[in-house]
């Protein structure tokens, strides 16, 4: 399958397809069905040095951007993986970067570099208040040289494969700041300490084979010399690994959309109906077509969401709109995938339905699509605010 960005990143898409090759489907599916995390993958990749690639290399790491990352994460979905297991730690470490003190910089990345902690963890999404971020509910009150944390925390993901988890909590009552967003702030949480001293964790079966969790804060007391940049920031800095978070999805789901394509273009050439291949028919190759299509338009914002990241331009729209339409494609992608492997795309061997399972997630999580389109048309289109 010919695609078409010239994007200039062949020697990092060889070396990590190299490593990919290692861990074929019958690994990804063995893990899938023992509900398993990756250790082997994740410690592979780490042991390769990919999981550093965001920390400059005066901190020990690869010293890459958000383009190189992301270029990282496409070829881990594309060759039949699934990113979510490890992408927290690609944008967690873009907000500990740039937002983080210069001890805080000593303390974590060269240790992280080297394999020796992980921050695969991101406490931001409440059951109570969802997708309406500004309004969550966990408090962090500063007593003396510390912040005490009461509250609770929904779909916090890899914390039980994680050293670290960065959090966002309330530092400022709302009633006493002028804007929502404000009054909020992020702390780096040593999960061990914390859940010896106050964190619940309880995990949450879902439909994929990805881990998280509910969080429960009793009076979880962490160092303040944890809190992140200034107090009362937090929404803006969580905002940095947001966006971060959003492109980087991006790149997974046009991993997944060109596996899809990839997949069923070859099956569809192959399987014999009615004396002709199921390919030979229109009605089977416009929605392969129209897949390929739109996984290739999505894979230019993606590009252009990344350049602007990494020249520290705002990114917001672009994160945001690189996010929608690579999702969209990649869900379009599984569907014809599925869809033409009529009622062999339902046998686990084939992988499909794995991958149709963990690409249906991104039209949900980290952001709705729904949000999407409502920042859009607010922030881009000048439309009044719809919530
Ligand atoms: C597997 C998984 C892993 C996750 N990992 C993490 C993690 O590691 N850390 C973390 O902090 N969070 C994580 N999340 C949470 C995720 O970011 C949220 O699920 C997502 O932001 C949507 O929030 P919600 O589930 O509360 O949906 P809600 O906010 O309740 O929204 C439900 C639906 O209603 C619609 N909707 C809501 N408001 C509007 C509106 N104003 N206009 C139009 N439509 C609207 C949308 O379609 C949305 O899908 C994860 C979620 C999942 C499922």
């Amino acid at each position: 399958m010919q695609t078409t960005a010239g994007d200039g990143h062949d020697e990092i898409r060889d070396a990590v397809r190299a490593l990919c090759r290692e861990f074929p489907d019958e690994y990804h599916r063995g893990v899938d069905e023992a509900r398993a995390y990756p250790e082997a993958f994740v410690d592979a990749l780490t042991n390769a040095g990919w999981m550093a690639a965001l920390i400059p290399e005066e901190y020990g790491g690869a010293g890459l951007g958000l383009a190189e990352a992301s270029v990282i994460m496409e070829e881990i979905n594309r060759a039949g993986g699934n990113s979510g297991a490890c992408h927290g730690q690609m944008y967690n470490m873009t907000t500990l970067v740039r937002h983080g003190s210069e001890e805080q910089r000593r303390r974590y990345l060269p240790a992280i570099a080297r394999g020796e902690l992980r921050l695969q963890s991101m406490g931001v999404t409440e059951p109570t208040t969802g997708s309406d971020t500004t309004r969550l509910r966990t408090t962090a009150e500063r007593r003396g040289d510390r912040y005490v944390v009461n509250g609770q925390k929904v779909w916090i993901s890899r914390i039980q494969h994680s050293d670290l988890m960065i959090l966002l909590a309330r530092t400022t009552p709302v009633d006493r700041v002028a804007k929502r967003s404000e009054g909020l702030s992020i702390f780096l949480v040593d999960v061990k300490q914390a859940q010896a001293n106050g964190m619940t964790v309880r995990p949450i079966l879902n439909m994929v084979n990805h881990e998280t969790n509910e969080l429960f804060f009793d009076n979880l007391e962490i160092p303040a010399e944890n809190l992140i940049g200034e107090e009362g920031q937090g929404f803006r800095y969580i905002l940095t690994g947001l966006n971060a978070e959003r492109t980087l999805i991006a790149a997974e789901c046009i991993g997944d959309g060109y596996w899809f394509v990839d997949r069923i273009a070859r099956y569809a050439a192959e399987r014999h109906v009615f004396g002709r291949p199921i390919g030979q028919n229109q009605g089977v190759q416009f929605p392969i077509a129209e897949a390929f299509v739109e996984v290739e338009a999505a894979n230019l914002m993606r590009f252009e969401a990344c350049r602007r990241y990494d020249a520290g331009l705002p990114c917001g729209t672009q994160a945001n709109m690189a996010k929608y339409l690579a999702a969209k494609a990649s869900w379009e992608a599984a569907n014809a995938c599925l869809q033409f492997h009529g009622g062999f795309g339902f046998a686990c061997e084939y992988d499909v339905e794995r991958k149709f399972r963990e690409t249906r997630l991104y039209q949900v999580a980290p952001v709705s699509t729904n949000l999407i389109l409502s920042y859009v048309a607010e922030h881009v289109l000048g439309l009044p605010r719809s919530y």
